[in-house]
Formats: structure tokens, sequence, C-alpha cells
């Protein structure tokens, strides 16, 4: 991949690059599709990166589904697949870190310690890889987004970070690999996580302090059966601190958990 890379960029050719963690969806492929267009080349990761799990989370049952992956990227006119091994990501005796400690530690860093550490790693050491012009990722992961946009700024590395908009199921439910996880119970009332936020994006209009709100949207989401909330906040959309009035460029987030599968969602509030 490196040498690929090495010679698109002496042509002077606008790659585009898309990391996943592979079971690619219509989400995944709305991403693709946008970097298809705006790029000579384009590059798709699949890399299930053990760095950003935790201990007792779903490394190994992560879902792994390479041959229809491969058939949608070819579809797609990827020009590189890039499936890395741990080892040639990691190799013995790997040590370094990366971090941007103000954002990781907040939201679903509370939850999850040490995941978006082992993001910001493992998306530099691609982007060191692959050299695109251009990488695109999901707004779905909105945290990740926002850390991404930061250490490639304050690391200076050349390269535009493209947010891409969540795509969803018709009823709502922002599309996951997590997904296939849910029973068909659970599947038929996860639309309810979105409900409750796009119903808070409407009342946000009215302004006012983000406490009645958040609690108005906790216990819609309570409604949910077999649901715990690890947290629903609303929080400035660059700085990710929370929000003292609903005023200006927020956004609103949360994370659940039906069982033992965690969702995510978010959506913009503008106030
Ligand atoms: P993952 O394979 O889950 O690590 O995701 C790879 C990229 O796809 C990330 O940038 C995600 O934010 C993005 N992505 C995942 N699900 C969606 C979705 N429903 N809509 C848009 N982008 C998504």
């Amino acid at each position: 991949m490196a040498g690929l890379a090495a010679r698109w960029a002496q042509e002077g050719r606008a790659v585009g690059f898309v990391p996943t963690m592979g079971a690619l969806h219509s989400g995944h492929a709305s991403l693709i599709r946008r970097a298809r267009d705006e790029n000579e080349r384009l590059v798709v990761s699949l890399f299930v990166n053990p760095l950003q799990f935790g201990p007792g989370e779903d490394f190994s049952l992560y879902p792994r589904t390479f041959p229809a992956d491969r058939r949608l990227c070819a579809q797609s006119r990827v020009d590189v697949l890039y499936r890395p091994s741990v080892e040639q990501v990691y190799p013995p005796g790997f040590k370094t870190e990366v971090e941007v400690p103000e954002l990781s530690g907040l939201l679903c860093g509370r939850f999850r310690p040490g995941h978006f550490k082992g993001v910001a790693t493992v998306v530099l050491k691609l982007l060191e890889t692959t050299r695109p012009s251009r990488a695109y990722f999901g707004e779905k992961d909105f945290q990740q987004l926002v850390i991404i946009k930061k250490m490639v700024k304050d690391l200076n590395v050349a390269v535009s970070i493209i947010g891409c908009p969540t795509i969803r199921d018709g009823d709502g439910l922002a599309l996951s690999s997590r997904n296939r996880y849910l029973s068909a119970w659970q599947r038929s009332y996860a639309p309810m996580l979105y409900a409750a936020l796009l119903r808070a994006s409407k009342a946000a209009r009215l302004g006012g302090s983000p406490g009645p709100l958040i609690g108005k949207i906790r216990r819609e989401i309570l409604k949910m059966p077999e649901v715990s909330i690890d947290y629903v906040e609303i929080v400035n959309s660059e700085t990710l601190g929370k929000a003292p009035v609903l005023r200006g460029s927020l956004r609103l987030l949360a994370a659940v958990r039906v069982a033992r599968t965690r969702l995510i969602d978010n959506i913009a509030l503008s106030c």
C-alpha cells in the first residue's frame, strides 16, 4: 500500500480514503460513493482495530463479512481494498499512542476508557500509510469525527477530513455494524432512540436551558424495554463541552444499551 501511495503522490493524484472496520452497510457505502465522486483514486481499509476495544468488549464477536465487503467495494469501484493484519499495523514492540485527551475523556470516552486513543492511533497510522488527499468519516460517530479533525489539525497532517451525514434505515435507526446483535424484538423498538432525538431537536428551537429537555429525552428513552442509558448530552459541536444554554451550533448525543448492545446516535441542534 505504501509504495502505491507514494506513486500516486508523485503523480499528483487526488486520493480518497475511507477507513472502516468492515461488515459494510449502506452507511459505509455512502462514504465510499462520495469519496469515489471526489477523487481520482480511492482506498478503503478494513481493519478491526484491537486497540479501540476495551476488555470485555466485542472485539472477538465483531462481525466479519469479508466476501460481501469485497463485493461492495468492487461494485463501488474502489481501487484498493487495504486489509492489513494486526501484526502489520502493530508489529512486535509497537509502543506509541496518539490521544486528544481533552476530547477523548468526554461522552463515549467516559464509558469506553482508551477507546479514542485506539481510534486516533490507528487512524494516524492508516493516514500515514495511505497518504490520502481526503479522508471520509461518518457523523454517526460524531465524537470520533471531532477528535480526528483535531488530531489532524494539531499534528499538521496534510489531509482534509470530510464529515458525512448519518444514513438510517427507513424507520430512523442509524445503520451500524452492531445492529445485527439486536434480536428482532429489540430491533423493532430501537428506532425509539432516534425518535426521541428528533423530537428534542424540534423542541430545542425554543431555546432555554438544556436540563429539562435532556430529562424529557431520558424519560422517552427509558420507555424502551431492556434499556439503560450511558449518557444523553447537549454539547458544543466543536469543543464537545456541555452547552449551558440552548443557543448556537450544538449537538445532541446519546449512547444507550439495549440489553448488551450499545447504540449511539446524535443530531444537530440549531437554536
Ligand atoms: P466503522 O466500520 O463502524 O468503524 O465505521 C467506518 C466509518 O463509517 C466511520 O467513519 C463511521 O462513522 C461511518 N459510518 C458508520 N455507520 C454510518 C452510518 N449509518 N452513516 C454514515 N456513516 C457511517
